[in-house]
């Protein structure tokens, strides 16, 4: 279902609870509201009012990935990075890093999976975004 993108700071700054099996429909809905939003390329559940750590970004493919219980593992190569945020009405100059490893949590058939990612560009710019967000720190 598509949920609207909230913006109240007193949410987004609340460290997200890790999330479970059982948080399968919050997911499908950070799926859906990703897809259903132009300019969205990333979106954490506590962006759509659940302070669960899961969150959603947009593969090369325009696929949405979905990532229970993210965690940076880790990083190489910083620089500063201008982003913006569907949270948030200017945008800011952050650190990120163009090479990243993520350990995280993919639903299958109703089970957590326990999985690894390298990124880099784009994706990984996206995922650090968003592990802030459920970390309760925005941009
Ligand atoms: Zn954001």
């Amino acid at each position: 279902m598509i949920k609207e993108v909230i913006t109240d700071e007193e949410i987004l700054s609340r460290p997200c609870e890790p999330a479970t099996a059982e948080d399968a429909e919050v997911a499908a809905d950070l799926a859906d509201t990703l897809l259903a939003d132009d300019e969205a390329v990333c979106l954490a559940a506590n962006q759509i009012g659940v302070t669960k750590a899961i969150i959603a970004y947009l593969n090369e493919a325009g696929k949405p990935v979905i990532m229970f219980n993210p965690k940076l593992t880790q990083k190489l190569k910083p620089y500063t990075a201008v982003e913006a945020c569907l949270s948030r009405e200017e945008p800011s100059a952050v650190t990120r890093y163009e090479w990243i490893r993520v350990a995280y949590d993919q639903l299958v058939d109703g089970k957590l999976v326990p999985r690894k990612k390298k990124l880099e560009g784009n994706s990984a710019q996206a995922v650090q975004h968003m592990i802030d967000h459920c970390e309760g720190i925005l941009v």
